[in-house]
């Protein structure tokens, strides 16, 4: 909303609010950069910090010591920059499409080279520019979604030359099962990074996503690239350091008693079967808070569990709070969606997804607040 409203009318206008808490984020990556060190811990910031806003959280990393952030698409890289000190580096890790080299050149980005394509295009610009331009060599060791393939990496070692007008500032590669600590693949992926490794010039390595944060250092190199650990979500097995980074609650908009045969909601595919006291939140699925939730998950008033009942619409959900007794929820209460008694986990585990989705789903109707736990207990 315009700024020339108060917080508490924004707060009010707001379907929802959505917390962030900068001391978590902060915490997060402290916590991973010391289980790292000597490795340098970067940050993943693409998709404007999974949802939560990368001009408010990417300088939080920055001041904690981070200085290497990485983004998707060129666009995303634009839009960072101006919320980071010069000496932050932005990695662009879907690599370049063809006639934007120059631009990322001069804005100093350091994108991906995920074929030889990409590379001959990075190559000829920095020819253009008679300089060295950086860049990551990415390699696919068994993902099959980006970077050389094996018979191109054979054409590079066969023509080191193509490399020499760029400065490889990482040779990458990305885990697909870094969050099942006991899969096999990250051993076969770790021995295929290994096994190109000897085959290339000497660089810096960059391998590990937040799973590969939680493996052993072999898998670790010279920088790592956390993205969902920061943002609150932490291994499911082992020692867990990663604090919960949002909240999330809705106001209630309407509560209503009904009468046993009543539908409720879009198709009427829930009808009660007792009288129930019903409460409409106003957070739909334009918030995130997806369709496939209709009839099965739940929002909570301190301990007590809302089931939510009905489909989910664009802008309301409607609870069974018969649970709570009458007059606890009215017109403007607030519930929980996401927080100590509803993980994004949990949420998540509802929704047959991740919490990557529902994060990056939340969408910008939400008053949004920015808090710092770390400076309140400080007080
Ligand atoms: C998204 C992404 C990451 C971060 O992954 P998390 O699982 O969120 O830690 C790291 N590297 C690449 C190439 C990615 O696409």
């Amino acid at each position: 909303m315009p700024s020339k409203f108060s917080q508490s009318v924004c707060d009010l206008a707001a379907g929802g609010i959505l917390t962030i808490d900068l001391g978590a984020l902060r915490h997060n990556y402290l916590a991973i950069a010391q289980r790292l060190a000597p490795t340098r811990a970067g940050a993943v910031v693409k998709a404007d910090c999974y949802g939560l806003g990368a001009d408010r959280v990417a300088p939080v990393f920055y001041e904690a010591g981070c200085r290497d952030f990485f983004v998707a698409h060129l666009g995303e890289a634009l839009k960072l920059k101006p919320a980071l000190p010069a000496d932050a580096t932005i990695y662009i890790l879907n690599g370049l499409q063809p006639e934007t080299e120059s631009l990322a050149a001069k804005e100093g980005f350091v994108p991906a080279l995920n074929s030889l394509e990409q590379l001959e295009n990075w190559a000829a610009e920095a020819k253009g520019l008679g300089q060295k331009l950086p860049a990551m060599l990415q390699l696919d060791t068994g993902m099959s979604r980006l970077g050389l393939s094996a018979e191109e990496l054979d054409r590079l070692t066969q023509m080191p030359s193509l490399l020499d007008p760029i400065d490889i500032r990482f040779i990458i590669s990305h885990l697909a099962c870094g969050d099942e600590p006991e899969n096999p693949a990250n051993a076969s992926q770790l021995a295929a990074m290994n096994a190109a490794l000897a085959r290339l010039p000497k660089c810096p390595v960059a391998f590990s996503n937040s799973g590969g944060c939680f493996l052993d250092k072999t898998y670790h190199f010279d920088l790592a690239r956390p993205g969902i650990a920061l943002y609150g979500v932490g291994p499911a097995s082992g020692e867990n350091p990663i604090m919960p980074v949002v909240s999330l609650s809705a106001r209630v908009i309407q509560v209503r008693e009904i009468t046993a045969g009543a539908a409720i909601g879009y198709g009427g595919t829930f009808v009660a079967k007792a009288p129930m006291r019903i409460a409409t939140i106003a957070v739909g699925y334009a918030d995130g808070w997806f369709r496939t939730l209709s009839n099965k998950g739940a929002a909570y008033h301190g301990e007590t569990r809302l089931p939510i009942v009905g489909r989910v619409s664009m802008d309301s959900i409607t609870l069974d709070v018969s649970a709570l007794p009458a007059g606890t929820l009215k017109l403007g209460s607030l519930v929980e969606l996401i927080g100590p008694h509803q993980s994004l986990e949990t949420v998540a585990r509802d929704c047959d997804t991740i919490p990557y989705e529902i994060l990056t789903a939340l969408g910008h109707r939400y008053a949004r607040f920015y808090i710092d736990s770390s400076a309140a207990q400080d007080k």
